[in-house]
Parts: C-alpha cells; structure tokens; sequence
C-alpha cells in the first residue's frame, strides 16, 4: 500500500507527520511512503488539497472530514490533546490499520467511467485526479475518443493447431475465425491474429511483434513457468526492459516496457 504526504514547505507540522510515517513503515512491512510537495494554489486545487499536511492511501485521504477546506494552508486535526497541526502516531497507526483492512476487502472497485466493478490491476488513477479510476476498456475508448489509432496484426503460422497450443499454453485466449485465421485476446482486449502461410517456419519468418506491458517481469516468469522458451529480461540500449520468445512458426513476440529514469536493469 503506498501512502502520499502532501505538504507544502511553510508548514510547520508536516514533518512531524513525515516522521510518524517513517516510523510506521517498519509497523506495516507493505506500506511504501512518498511526498508530494503542494506549492501553489493552482495545484492545491488541482489535487483537491486539504491543507498541510495531508496523507493519503492509495489515493484515499486518512482523515478526510466534509467540512475542510480545499487550499494552501495547515491543517487542523482534532486529536486526544486537542488540535493540533497533525495526527498522532497512534492516529496515524489506527488509520493506517483500519484503511489497510479495507484496501485488502475492495481488490475491486467501480470505473469512474462505464461504472463496472473492475479488478484493482485493471484500473488507471488520472494524473490530476487520482480518485477518478478508469478501466482498460474505457482507456481503450477513450484513446478512439482522442483520434488515437488501435493496431492489430496479422502474424503468419504455418501450423494453426500448434500456434493454437503455444498462445493458449503463454495464457492468451484464442479465437478460432476459420481452418485459417484466429484472433488472440487478452482479458477481450485485441493483442494480434493469425493467419495460415505455410511459409512460415523459424528459417524463413522474419515477422512478430512487441508488446508492451508494466508487468513484463510477470509475464517473463509466467512464460518461463508453463515451460515456454523465453530469453532472459534485459535492460536494451534503446531504453526497453524487454525479453523474447519465437513460437512454433518463427514469430519473435517481444515484450518489454520502457526503462524508467534511474531504472534498475
Ligand atoms: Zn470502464
């Protein structure tokens, strides 16, 4: 679970808090705690800031109370000693405790677009809103919306059963169309097809493609798990964290996402 400190620096409390939460993190092995500093009133409104300092579970404000003002300024919180400029450890702990509980109950939630229960790992925080949650269909939609353009291609296999085996053995579903062509899925997202060229063997099929995922490492050890040739994951010079694998027919799936800065290869 990751918890934000939003804070801006003429606060005199938010490091009180900032060393609350460091302490906690050895009381919660899984909380992962990072700042977000708030320096004007344009951003404060933009992240619906409640004042300094702030902290917030993934996404969802510990002490969130109807009455506070959105603004660049302290904030009050009500504690066993009165107000004060920030909550308590044992706030923060008992806080921390309940919302944990409650993060593990919901692994789903509702898409703040087409209003579905979806999977945790299937929804994407806006950048500004970080409470609104959108799923990959409506991402999907969202990205036709935009004039964005979705790009499936045609893979050649020489042998569809075999090709059939090996995607559905790397966890794809696949779609039989006729004795000659197949669509292959991804929870109903579209990745490629496949259509009969019987020339196409390891020796002579140059065609594949890339897929791009966050959870490459997950993918790799999936793969490597249903006993699929994949090469190792490596940092490539061209700024990808990526491994391969050829299927039956000769076709290199790459898949990899983009090295972070400061990414670890
Ligand atoms: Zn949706």
């Amino acid at each position: 679970m990751e918890a934000v400190l939003l804070y801006f620096d003429d606060c005199p409390n938010w490091q009180q808090t900032a060393s609350h939460l460091d302490r906690l993190t050895s009381e919660f092995p899984d909380l992962k705690v990072t700042r977000q500093f708030v320096d004007t009133d344009e951003a404060a409104q933009r992240l619906g800031f409640l004042g300094s300092p702030t902290v917030r579970l993934d996404g969802v404000d510990l002490f969130a109370a109807s009455d506070t003002p959105v603004g660049l300024s302290c904030r009050i919180y009500m504690t066993p000693n009165g107000p004060a400029g920030s909550p308590t450890l044992e706030q923060l702990r008992d806080a921390l405790a309940s919302a944990s509980g409650r993060v593990e109950e919901s692994s789903r939630m509702r898409c703040s677009c087409c209003g579905e229960q979806r999977d945790m790992g299937s929804l994407a925080a806006l950048l500004c809103h970080d409470d609104i949650k959108i799923c990959k269909t409506c991402v999907g939609w969202l990205m036709q919306q935009a004039g964005g353009v979705d790009v499936t291609p045609t893979l050649p296999v020489s042998d569809m059963d075999a090709a059939e085996e090996f995607y559905r053995r790397a966890g794809f579903e696949v779609r039989r169309y006729d004795d000659g062509f197949a669509f292959v899925t991804l929870d109903d997202q579209s990745v490629f097809d496949l259509g009969v060229d019987t020339r196409a063997t390891p020796t002579h099929n140059a065609a594949g493609c890339y897929i791009i995922s966050a959870d490459t490492d997950a993918w790799h050890d999936r793969l490597v798990a249903a006993g699929l040739p994949a090469t190792q994951v490596e940092a490539k010079p061209w700024g990808m964290r990526e491994f391969s694998l050829a299927d039956p027919s000769g076709n290199t799936i790459r898949i990899g996402k983009p090295l972070g800065p400061g990414a670890d290869a």
